[in-house]
């Protein structure tokens, strides 16, 4: 779905007049894209309404003035129209739950079998795990022999304290002994994985109301299954009925899955996608975000899932982090070697190709959309260009590798006598420099400085390359900066989700 609508947008940046049919042109190609992943018709219809009124209002408004807009503003109203309205699509825009330290936090997990509830209950688990909430599991899945041994395999791969039995085989007497114990010993967060069956029957879920009155979560997740295209709707508002869950956990975004029905799912019972999973592995859990999912998908890389897998790292060191967003508070500067450290933070983590495609710029310029091997490539040769700065160029913001074009030729020629006396006699000496010092803060051709070409050589890569990878580190600065302050990125590495 990305790839394509990706595919629309450059086609759009690439032609010459943003006109009425280029807007027609790309919302087909959108639109097109979205059916073809499963996403309900009348969600698409609905999109590209809102999405065609929004463009005219603001492409044909004041009548002279539109005429006006430069084909760039064109195709940003465009571009912004269309990623606002997906966003909402996916945004139903409700307080999401977060779990509390020092207090019991039940999240109880339902979906149908085979959903991925016991994978993704494990996947949870850690990631608060990580985060540093004392976090515990409890098996109720009675129904399917093997259960038990699944969750508690799982569990213990991850040092993740577990709860359950091989013979009690009511789940609502073991959900509920489960939370108690975990209670009593003080856990911060508690997941009950349930059963599921393979239908939607009553059986099931009166199976999930009775465990839901013996455990009284504090937070409900559904578990859907990418995979299951359109049905996700119809699944979605059933379990909805039957279990008033508080958020999904959309699961095997990996692989083939179009996520289409995800989106439907949403719209359908306003409910917030939670989490996404994207492989079996533990590790395979992403926080799910409508702007950057969004944002990612057309191709402009996703910071705070990037900021996210950071955050997984740092918690080995914590102070190293600390230090580096204080200084940002502080107003200092997210240096070259501040991103170097990041990125070679991030590359410990793999898979490359996931990772890459959060970097922005980074996921468009691999061509096959990214395989390890390519995105491995791509992000050594940026710790290549770092290593071959110095210490002044890495503790910069990067200006000093541009040089604004000169255009100071012409006075500087050395001149007929007389031109000295025109200078200093006329006014128009000053105010003629004035506006120079002016255009240069404006918009000034800029040109790389011999720097570039020293750092090109030293690391084997062009100059071309350390241009991109400045461009990329100025983008990161940029999103840093906006995601700092107090209410930002700082509040976002220290508590979960
Ligand atoms: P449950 O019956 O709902 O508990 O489902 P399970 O957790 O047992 O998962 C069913 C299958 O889906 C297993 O083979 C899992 O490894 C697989 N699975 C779960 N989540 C994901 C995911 O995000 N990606 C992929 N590729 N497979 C997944
Ligand atoms: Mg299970």
């Amino acid at each position: 779905l990305g790839r394509r609508i990706n595919a629309a947008f450059s086609e759009l940046s690439r032609v010459p007049v943003v006109d009425d049919a280029a807007v027609d042109g790309l919302l087909k190609s959108v639109c097109a894209a979205l059916l073809e992943s499963d996403v309900n018709v009348k969600l698409v219809q609905g999109l590209r309404n809102n999405v065609r009124g929004t463009v005219k209002e603001q492409l044909n408004e004041g009548g002279d003035k539109a005429t006006r807009l430069t084909e760039g503003q064109r195709r940003n109203i465009v571009q912004k129209a269309i990623f606002d309205h997906l966003v909402q699509l996916i945004d139903p825009g409700v307080e999401t739950f977060k779990p509390k330290k020092g207090k019991a936090n039940v999240i109880m997990f339902v979906g149908l079998q085979g959903s991925g509830k016991t994978t993704s209950c494990t996947k949870l688990a850690l990631y608060y795990q990580k985060r540093g909430f004392k976090t515990g599991l409890v098996c109720a899945d009675t129904f399917r022999a093997g259960a038990f041994d699944q969750l508690k395999q799982n569990a213990a791969k991850a040092n993740l304290p577990f709860y359950g039995s091989h013979t009690e085989t009511d789940p609502v007497a073991i959900a509920g002994a489960g939370v108690a114990s975990f209670k009593q010993a003080k856990f911060d967060v508690i997941i009950v994985d349930t059963s599921g069956r393979h239908k939607q029957e009553g059986e099931l879920f009166r199976e999930m109301v009775e465990i839901g009155e013996a455990v009284t979560p504090d937070q409900t997740i559904m578990v859907l299954d990418a995979s299951i295209g359109q049905a996700a709707e119809g699944q979605s508002r059933a379990f909805k009925e039957a279990a008033d869950y508080g958020g999904i956990f959309v699961t095997k975004l990996d692989g083939h899955a179009k996520g289409g029905g995800a989106i439907s799912a949403v719209a359908a019972t306003k409910t917030p996608i939670l989490f996404i999973g994207l492989g079996e592995h533990m590790t395979d859990i992403e926080v799910f975000r409508p702007q950057p999912f969004i944002s990612k998908m057309l191709g402009m890389g996703d910071i705070s899932g990037l900021m996210d897998k950071v955050q997984e790292v740092q918690m080995a060191n914590p102070e190293r982090q600390q230090e580096m967003l204080k200084k940002i508070e502080q107003g200092g500067i997210f240096s070259i070697r501040d991103w170097r450290e990041q990125l070679s933070n991030i590359m410990s983590m793999g898979p490359l190709s996931k990772l890459a495609g959060m970097i922005p710029g980074l996921g468009q310029m691999m061509s096959g959309g990214g395989n390890d091997e390519e995105a491995g490539r791509k992000m050594k040769k940026m710790i290549f260009i770092t290593d071959s700065m110095t210490r002044e160029e890495l503790d910069s913001d990067g200006s000093l590798f541009f040089a604004p074009v000169s255009r100071k030729k012409k006075e500087k020629k050395p001149d007929e006598a007389g031109g000295k006396q025109v200078a200093s006699t006329s006014t128009a000496a000053p105010s003629s420099k004035e506006k120079d010092a002016k255009g240069k803060k404006e918009k000034v051709p800029v040109r790389m400085t011999a720097r570039a070409r020293r750092v090109a050589k030293g690391s084997g890569t062009s100059v071309r390359e350390v241009e991109e990878f400045l461009m990329q580190y100025r983008m990161i600065s940029k999103m840093v900066k906006s995601m700092g302050g107090k209410a930002g990125w700082m509040k976002r590495m220290q508590g979960a989700k």
